[in-house]
């Protein structure tokens, strides 16, 4: 079992271990939290845990009660949103209840901002079920919605009171889910290097598989404590999202987050080497990284991207923030204006 305290504006565990999910109800206990639980979780994911988590809760004293929606990003409305909210009224939810998020990062950025704004704000504890959501999106207390305009465009910052990940999810996760949570692990392994970096190299297991989220999510909360609410080092988290989002829009979201967020990174270790930036090895490593974990892809070419860095969401003005790699380990923002992107982007 491995733990990171995240002293955001308040404080919480994120705790990461096999066979967690038995010890909800004692994390719960532990925190002074009695009454009802709404578990709020997805298709797929309530036959496969739900009624354990249910079970365990009730062993310790609590009601529980399931919300399940459909899986999937459609989902991620506020008409379900508005389902939640109304599922918590019926069930008189009040201040001193939770609502505990049991799914990925659909269910976690949804759940999180149904207890961020019901009764305006009940106890959020978050179970993420992928290891997308355990490395990145269950950290840092972003929650949102998605309207027909854009993804996540309504939300608030509402830090969990408790992040407890059970490895034990991770025998059922799809193929396509790991790759997913690789894509985005690719990003902490260029920002931070070291021992993230090396595990990635190796290749995941389920024996170094615990290491890995600890670090990851360790990397993250130290951004994120520098940094809660995005106003300058957290932005290097974005690392491979400029270009990752413009493969997302470009290809209607078929390509899955992660997969386009290695793609961005390999974008950027690639114009960082052209550029002169990135010593030749320090490339190829990311390179090899990139090709063992199965991520070796040639998406959208670069003139197909640049237009869409334009009307990319974290540009401030007419400049644009690029998280660039100066070196493994050593990323940096690099500020350029949105006009010369073109310029910057095509290297020879
Ligand atoms: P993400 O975490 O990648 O943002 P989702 O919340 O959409 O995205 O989860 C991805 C898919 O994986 C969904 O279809 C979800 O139901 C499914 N899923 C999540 N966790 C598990 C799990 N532990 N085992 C099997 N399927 C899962
Ligand atoms: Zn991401």
């Amino acid at each position: 079992m491995r733990s990171v305290t995240v002293n955001a504006s308040t404080p919480y565990e994120v705790v990461i271990g096999a066979g967690l999910s038995g010890k909800i109800g004692e994390y719960l206990a532990r925190l002074g939290r009695k009454g009802k639980v709404m578990i709020v979780t997805d298709s797929h994911v309530a036959p496969l845990y739900a009624e354990g988590v249910a079970d365990e809760l009730v062993y310790r004293g609590f009601e529980p009660s399931i919300y399940t929606f459909d899986a999937g990003e459609e989902s991620k409305t506020l008409k379900t949103y508005g389902e939640i909210l109304a599922f918590l009224a019926e069930e008189e939810f009040s201040r001193t209840d939770t609502v505990l998020a049991l799914g990925g990062g659909v269910t976690g950025d949804m759940a999180g901002f149904a207890a961020a704004t019901y009764m305006r704000g009940v106890a959020f504890v978050n179970m993420p079920t992928t290891l997308l959501a355990a490395i990145d999106s269950s950290v840092g207390g972003k929650t949102a919605v998605d309207l027909p305009q854009g993804k996540n465009l309504v939300g608030a910052f509402y830090q969990p009171s408790l992040v407890l990940f059970d490895t034990d999810f991770m025998k059922t996760l799809p193929y396509d889910e790991i790759r997913n949570g690789l894509g985005e692990g690719v990003k902490y392994a260029v920002l931070e290097g070291g021992a993230i970096f090396d595990i990635l190299s190796e290749g995941l297991t389920s024996e170094n598989l615990e290491d890995f989220i600890y670090l990851c999510v360790d990397a993250k909360r130290r951004i994120v404590e520098a940094d809660e609410k995005e106003g300058g080092k957290r932005k290097l988290l974005n690392l491979g999202h400029t270009v990752a989002h413009a493969v997302e829009t470009l290809t209607e979201f078929v390509v899955p987050h992660g997969v386009a967020v290695a793609y961005g990174v390999r974008v950027m270790a690639r114009l960082a080497s052209q550029r002169g930036e990135l010593p030749e090895e320090e490339f190829y490593k990311i390179e090899e990284l990139l090709l063992s974990n199965d991520l070796g892809l040639e998406l959208n070419p670069i003139e197909e991207l640049i237009p869409h860095f334009v009307a990319d969401k974290k540009r401030a003005g007419d400049r644009l923030t690029l998280v660039t790699i100066a070196g493994i380990g050593d990323c940096r923002l690099t500020e350029i204006p949105v006009a010369e992107a073109g310029a910057y982007f095509m290297v020879e």
